[in-house]
């Protein structure tokens, strides 16, 4: 039931009026399915300046205020100050990538997202069922962020859903069967879940298993351009490479070796990067070059090698990408790695 209410295919997401891109009145996307819901953003925007306006820092204070959120009328303040008084007692502390209640609260916003309130008022199919207080605080402030903030962060999620569509039209598919191919698992039969959102905790975007789900931040400087399609599929391979995390404790065990804390995830970062930086080379691509010197990964651009993967680049250079380039097999690739450590 709850599917059958949240959904907003990205279809109609990009036919509303953003930039052209072209992709108005075609068939829907492969690989995802974008939304730009209400709910999930009013909720993360709430954690997020809970979380701002206790840190220390003044300029964080500043931010925390928001643009469009500075002319408030005394009652709409008071509730909006109510509610981040909520957040702050209740979620701030809590991450959204771990913790079970977090995870559970987004789907289920994200499920309700063409509901006008959450309490099943207007319509009883929309009792979203969370915590009354929850409820009470997301419905009496969602007059307030429709208002104020709201226009702003769905036009800045379709803007960046409408940049990133012809990517994932062009190259979505064959990007899919080629990191199904390398982990040696099936890729989800069922589009995968893109939740677009002002914020998306402090990694930019996060994603979460059982059901799969990619939340990632539209305006957050790391998930833009051709970037924005590694991101992506980065993060859905959070939900096909268990077989890697897998094969690294096994070879560990046999070895009688400390499993190495994230290898796996340098792993996937790894890949993603190695798999999206040939189109950046394809004639007439259009995956950008960044720079003179081709497409540079994530990883490298964000510096992640740098703060303590550099053995990790360095062996899944000599030992991984071999497995990547079709020379030798996947456990042996993960033996080779496993036994350079
Ligand atoms: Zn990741």
């Amino acid at each position: 039931m709850a599917a059958c209410l949240g959904l907003l295919i990205v279809a109609l997401l990009v036919a509303a009026p953003c930039p052209a891109q072209d992709e108005t009145s075609v068939a829907p996307l492969p690989v995802f399915e974008f939304h730009s819901g209400f709910w999930l953003n009013l909720h993360h925007t709430l954690y997020r300046q809970a979380r701002l306006q206790r840190s220390s820092s003044p300029a964080s204070n500043v931010a925390a205020v928001g643009p469009g959120m500075g002319n408030l009328t005394p009652a709409e303040q008071r509730l909006w100050s109510s509610a981040l008084a909520f957040y702050s007692r209740t979620y701030a502390d809590k991450d959204l990538t771990v913790s079970l209640e977090m995870i559970l609260i987004k789907n289920q916003l994200g499920d309700f997202e063409t509901c006008d309130d959450l309490a099943g008022l207007k319509k009883r199919s929309c009792d979203a069922g969370l915590p009354d207080k929850l409820t009470e605080m997301l419905d009496s402030v969602a007059p307030v962020y429709r208002a104020h903030l709201w226009p702003e962060h769905d036009r800045a999620n379709r803007r960046w859903i409408a940049a990133v569509a012809p990517l994932v039209r062009r190259n979505g598919l064959d990007l899919s069967h080629r990191l199904a191919e390398i982990y040696q698992t099936p890729w989800p039969k069922e589009r995968i879940r893109v939740d677009v959102t002002a914020y998306a905790s402090s990694t930019g975007a996060y994603t979460t298993l059982d059901p799969l789900r990619v939340t990632i931040s539209a305006t957050d400087a790391r998930n833009q351009g051709a970037e924005a399609l590694e991101v992506l599929f980065h993060e859905a391979s959070h939900g096909i490479a268990d077989t890697v995390e897998d094969a690294i404790f096994r070879e560990c065990r046999q070895r009688d070796k400390p499993i190495p804390r994230d290898l796996w995830h340098a792993l996937l970062f790894y890949t993603t990067g190695e798999i999206i930086r040939p189109l950046a080379l394809e004639p007439a691509s259009s995956v950008p070059a960044s720079g003179s010197s081709g497409y540079v990964p994530y990883a490298v651009r964000e510096g992640l090698y740098k703060r303590g993967w550099e053995d990790y680049l360095r062996i899944l250079t000599q030992y991984w990408q071999p497995y990547l380039d079709g020379r030798v097999d996947f456990s042996d690739a993960i033996a080779h790695m496993v036994s350079a450590l």
